[in-house]
């Protein structure tokens, strides 16, 4: 803990970090700490980067694929239930 409070007083730098929504973000460095390439944005998560004009792209979120795994979650619910039936009918020694 004695680190953290002699670091009050070391400098600090304040780095922008823009995001893919043009959010600005500015987490400060101790001046002698690595900044990273990237920050997730505070305000939506996104990752954001040094380059305001550049910022990094935001993580896929594949739309298309939610109908898809809609039907799929639906089959294996029903395959589920099959199964389950098949379970109770042996237990019942109808099989
Ligand atoms: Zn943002």
């Amino acid at each position: 803990m004695g680190e953290a409070e002699r670091g009050e007083s070391a400098p600090r730098l304040r780095i922008s970090f823009w995001c893919s929504n043009g959010h600005e973000t500015q987490p400060s460095f101790a001046s002698d700490a690595q900044v990273p390439d990237t920050w997730d944005c505070p305000r939506c998560g996104f990752p954001a980067g040094t380059d305001q004009d550049n910022p990094p792209d935001p993580p896929r979120t594949e739309p298309y694929k939610t109908h898809l795994a809609y039907v799929r979650e639906r089959r294996s619910d029903e395959d589920g239930e099959a199964i389950l039936a098949e379970a109770l009918a042996k237990l019942r020694g109808e099989l």
